[in-house]
């Protein structure tokens, strides 16, 4: 009785709970199953080609070595280089990684650029180090990551808690690495660098730019009058902040807002810039003054008509799906819905436009960096955002008819866009040998 009793203890053990690559994994098999994608294509699909794992010791202010640990998984790469952000957070392991490099490829087939997936990061929470510290971590990073990265194989870029300058310095450490010959035609190694060190103009919002272009287009689709619209934003950083300032000009309030720093709500609206300031001074939204301070679950309830989820992964959850109370959600961040949400959402008739649609401005405006960068030119700003409004409406229109045709959602339309044009060219290349 005892042993059996023990036994059924062991059996009774809480499921695992699943990871965020379980939650690609998922919507990939929901997406495949409805376009009944070629079942080879989706073994290859289903994995990912390369996982770099690196440890490396770097010198801190104080003289003491602490070992730091970087990844950078590489997904696909049958479209063009491999291509993705690195993040700098405490979350960042292997599977988070993974999962992130997955949508990278997805996101690229979805826009039609000539690109594949991929994603990285360090281990590290970025605040605890001094910006020396941070440059030295970088540096050292770009030289384990070696010939791993280069512009026409893999092309890192700002994701979570990295910008312009961290890629610069990852570009003057590479270019360092190179024969002197080359390094002048070496400058596309990374993307979302500093307008002078041979970014575009147009990056650093790119990704908010495009979150608005699709809001604008899905607010036009409805009769839905932008200048009346109330939106919520999570995450206030280069995503969150741009999508919600470049909002402003609409005429929508801004109604409430939420990073690490707590949640915050004026019913007469927010002002984006104002925020923005106060964050970049501050670090986060914590104590701005023109606003109440309100609990996680207040914010994720507020009465409005747009979310946008801009921050971390899995926000919205079989917890927090229920709470909502808007028209549309637009993800600006990667994987912010897990299936339960996504599910949920559904029920509720909550619309969404998934994230390797809605934020893919950013590695639009990329690929348009890259681009300036081979054939040495630098395009006028008018030029970038209406070749990215071009790109993101052509994707959106693309998923809008296809969700049609399948009587699907969004978010597996979307896959079932990026997978058909990922299967063609599978088809038309073969496999090697
Ligand atoms: N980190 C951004 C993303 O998740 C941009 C990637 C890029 O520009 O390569 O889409």
């Amino acid at each position: 009785m005892c042993a059996l009793q023990g036994t059924n203890k062991k059996e009774e053990r809480p499921r695992r709970r699943a990871t965020l690559y379980d939650n690609v994994s998922q919507q990939f098999g929901q997406a495949a199953d409805l376009m009944e994608l070629d079942p080879d294509i989706r073994r290859i699909l289903a994995k990912t080609a390369n996982e770099i794992v690196v440890h490396f010791p770097v010198k801190m202010d104080d003289g003491r070595v602490e070992m730091f640990t970087g990844y950078r998984v590489q997904h696909n790469n049958v479209l063009g280089p491999f291509k993705g952000g690195l993040r700098y957070h405490p979350s960042v392991e292997i599977d988070e990684v993974r999962a992130l490099a997955t949508w990278m490829t997805w996101k690229s087939a979805l826009t039609d650029i000539p690109l594949g997936g991929a994603k990285g990061g360090i281990q590290i929470d970025p605040l605890k180090y001094s910006p020396r510290e941070i440059e030295h971590i970088t540096r050292r990073f770009t030289f384990a990551l070696g010939d791993n990265i280069g512009p026409e194989y893999d092309i890192p870029a700002p994701d979570v808690n990295t910008n312009a300058q961290i890629m610069a310095w990852i570009l003057d450490t590479y270019l360092s690495m190179m024969p002197a010959h080359e390094r002048n035609r070496s400058t596309h190694v990374v993307t979302g660098k500093p307008v002078e060190s041979g970014g575009s103009v147009g990056r650093e919002k790119a990704t908010g730019q495009g979150v608005v272009y699709i809001i604008e287009r899905w607010a036009k689709d409805h009769g839905f009058l932008l200048n009346r619209a109330t939106y919520t934003v999570q995450g206030f950083g280069n995503v969150g902040s741009w999508a919600a300032r470049l909002l402003k000009p609409h005429g929508a309030k801004l109604i409430a807002a939420e990073d690490v720093g707590g949640a915050l709500f004026n019913e007469n609206g927010i002002d984006p810039d104002d925020l923005a300031n106060y964050v970049k001074k501050q670090g986060n939204v914590g104590g701005y003054p023109h606003a109440k301070a309100i609990a996680h679950e207040t914010f994720m309830s507020t009465k409005a008509d747009i979310f946008i989820p801009a921050a971390l992964e899995n926000q919205i959850n079989a917890e927090t799906a229920p709470w909502l109370n808007v028209k549309l959600v637009a993800e600006g961040a990667n994987g912010p819905t897990d299936p339960e949400g996504d599910a949920i959402l559904r029920r509720k008739g909550i619309e969404l436009i998934p994230d390797i649609l809605c934020n893919a401005g950013g590695v639009i405006v990329s690929y348009f960096e890259w681009l300036q960068n081979k054939r040495s030119e630098s395009w006028e700003l008018e030029e970038v955002d209406s070749r990215l409004h071009k790109k993101i409406i052509q994707a959106y229109e693309k998923v809008r008819s296809t969700a049609k045709a399948y009587e699907t959602d969004w978010r597996t339309a979307a896959y079932i866009v990026a997978l058909t044009r990922l299967a063609t060219v599978y088809k038309e290349r073969g496999i090697f040998p």
